[in-house]
């Protein structure tokens, strides 16, 4: 069986902003295996990179805030600990690949620069040692010509380049745990492919977990082992990548997987879920789903739903299901 290695109870990570609190993430508690690919899954808006921001504090404070809760991993409370621990923790044991590499690298620097730098700050190797170390990383990426790479600015690279070589630079200490936020939304599908063909292999040969973050319900398959369902930033489904696709129990998830397109009709219009992802400053009192969903109950309008239990692996936060109705 293999042993967890970060552990996440019931985040709150708020925004105080001008026009009042921003609640964006609500409550959010999952666990990442071994070697395992948890999928954050949900529309834009509904609180997944907030959550990825908030396990490594990566967001302005203020206006945000953890107000409650708890990030296990080895031993430290990624919460509560001090900066000095989690900077030894961050890019380390825990990387994270943004969405936007155009953002996240430097212009002013070039990508040998950027990679030698996140290795020395963990490594303490030799220049010589750390820029052989960051030829290699290009190379593993299939970055042609890696010494010449080496020597580009930002803006001299594709965007699959950048990617790529952002991805190199998160795995240049190999971390333990890989959080990769949307990191084909803004390539092609040549270099898309490419992507998660890297991403599949790192997992298999360095055992590596990732929390893979997407909207996309077709990633989910390809890379994930297990999936959480999120919405309103919470938490509405967990269960295996199976079980959230073949057996998808709560309302929201259901909608989410009505909405892929089949090729199989000829219907014109792809279907959508009705309404809109709630303005966080205005979240609805009890279940954030309720103005959107098709069976909806007077207790989803004043009560949030707990977390029933499908299987020993697979859970949904509904009231069809604290009722004792399937919801079928
Ligand atoms: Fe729909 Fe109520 Fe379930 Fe929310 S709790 S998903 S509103 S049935």
């Amino acid at each position: 069986m293999p042993s967890t290695v970060l552990e996440v109870n019931n985040l709150n990570t708020w925004f105080y902003t001008n026009r009042g609190i921003v609640k964006a993430v609500n409550g959010v508690s999952f666990d990442l295996k071994e070697g395992e690919c948890l999928c954050l899954v949900g529309e834009s808006g509904c609180g997944k990179s907030v959550t990825a921001l908030s396990l490594l504090r990566l967001f302005d404070s203020p206006p945000g805030k953890i107000v409650d809760g708890s990030v296990k991993f080895e031993g430290s409370d990624l919460v509560h600990c001090s900066s000095a621990r989690l900077r030894q923790i961050r890019g380390k044991d825990i990387s994270m690949i943004f969405q936007n590499a155009q953002s996240a690298l430097n212009p002013v620097f070039t990508i040998g620069d950027q990679i030698i730098e996140q290795i020395n700050v963990h490594g303490h190797i030799s220049r010589e040692d750390s820029r052989a170390r960051a030829r290699e990383l290009l190379q593993d990426m299939s970055i042609p010509e890696p010494e010449r790479t080496l020597g580009m600015y930002p803006h001299q690279m594709s965007g699959g380049m950048k990617q790529r070589a952002m991805i190199a630079m998160s795995l240049s200490c190999n971390p333990r745990i890989l959080i990769a936020d949307e990191p084909t939304t803004a390539v092609d599908v040549t270099i898309r492919a490419q992507i998660m063909h890297i991403l599949h292999e790192l997992k298999a040969r360095l055992n590596m977990s990732i929390i893979f973050i997407t909207h996309d319900l077709s990633l989910v398959h390809e890379i994930g082992d297990r999936a959480a369902v999120v919405y309103g930033g919470r938490v509405m489904e967990t269960g295996t990548v199976e079980d959230i696709l073949k057996n998808p129990s709560h309302p929201y998830t259901r909608g989410l997987i009505s909405c892929l397109p089949d090729i199989s009709t000829d219907a014109r219009r792809l279907p959508s879920i009705p309404g809109s992802t709630p303005n966080p400053l205005e979240l609805p009192d009890g279940c954030p789903f309720n103005p959107r969903c098709h069976s909806v109950m007077e207790i989803c309008h004043s009560s949030v739903p707990a977390i029933s239990y499908i299987s020993d692996v697979h859970s949904v936060a509904c009231h069809l299901y604290n009722e004792g109705k399937d919801g079928k």
